[in-house]
């Protein structure tokens, strides 16, 4: 069902106000320092680009400056492993929410190394396995993927944050670990975590990453190429899990206050699909408590309500 949203503003003007009204505010949370590397990024950057299926791109502020995508590049890892394994993937991971931080190792034994959802680090951890396995060079392909999602051949894997991932992924590797103990983990670990950590280390922008993700505000379809990335029902299914998991433990007041399928990363970017309509990516990078960009909620919060947006 096409959404037409509830302004009579054209969309340029409510970005600009929206992202004025963002900057001014006095500034919240804290940028992310466990990777050393996304500690050096300038705090104050601020973007935020919408995509409609049209094909209008509009942007505002630091959306097209290139950041780290982190745990947003989970959602394009899901669509490449259930391209290559379909149903396959539900055995080895869950689809509910975990109700715990995204790098939370408890309930993980608990549950015999089967994560809750692909959207924490430990079922992204299985699917960059399922990854490694299909594809003889999982990291280009990856790459690959998200060149023609966005139509920028430019994009890259930033190399200082990628080494510093992987100099400080011990919670992951002990994640990855632990799932390899209960048969979770099929290939080697050290391969599985160079995969993960590459997926988290591409830059990309705000324009980018609307202009990529729209096949799941398109039911599977890229709408400028026709090309079907996934089936509209896997395209349901991963915004259903997006809307259950995607901001973490933070997921279920994002449903309450937005209502809209969503991803966040610690580099401090959020998506946001609008099914019908077109996708929302907003950037900042100081988080919250939750490892959610302050700012990028507060934008996508403000604009959900303004045009309203919410799937519920
Ligand atoms: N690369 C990060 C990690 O593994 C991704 C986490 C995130 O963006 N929430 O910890």
């Amino acid at each position: 069902m096409p959404i037409a949203p509830a302004t009579s503003a054209p969309l340029g003007e409510t970005l600009e106000a929206l992202h004025r009204d963002a900057v001014a505010r006095p500034s919240a949370g804290r940028v992310a320092d466990y990777i050393p590397a996304l500690a050096t990024v300038d705090a104050s950057r601020c973007g935020i680009a919408v995509a409609s299926l049209e094909g209008e791109v509009v942007t505002v502020g630091h959306a097209e400056t290139g950041f780290s995508i982190q745990s947003i590049s989970k959602v394009f890892s899901l669509v490449l492993s259930l391209q290559r394994l379909s149903d396959g993937l539900w055995s080895r991971v869950g689809m509910e929410p975990s109700g715990q931080p995204f790098n939370s190792i408890v309930q993980l034994e608990w549950e015999h190394g089967i994560p809750r959802n692909p959207f924490i680090n430990a079922g992204a951890i299985v699917v960059a396995d399922t990854l490694v396995s299909h594809f003889s060079a999982s990291r280009p392909a990856f790459l690959s993927f998200l060149r023609k999602l966005s139509g920028n051949q430019r994009l890259m894997v930033n190399d200082d944050v990628l080494a510093s991932e992987s100099r400080n992924g011990s919670r992951n590797a002990a994640l990855a670990h632990l799932m390899k103990s209960f048969g979770n983990i099929e290939d080697k670990v050290e391969r599985v975590l160079d995969h993960y950590f590459f997926q988290c280390s591409v830059d990309m922008s705000c324009a980018d990453l609307a202009r990529s993700l729209l096949f799941l505000a398109n039911r599977g379809t890229q709408p400028h190429s026709g090309e079907t990335i996934c089936s509209r029902r896997d395209a349901h299914r991963v915004n259903a899990i997006l809307s259950t998991s995607g901001m973490y433990d933070q997921s279920g007041q994002f449903a309450f206050s937005v209502g809209l399928p969503a991803k966040s990363g610690v580099g401090g970017g959020i998506i946001a699909i609008v099914p019908g309509y077109g996708v929302i990516a907003a950037w900042s990078p100081p988080l919250n408590a939750h490892g959610n960009s302050t700012t990028a909620l507060w934008m996508i919060t403000r604009l959900a309500g303004q045009l309203g947006l919410s799937i519920y």
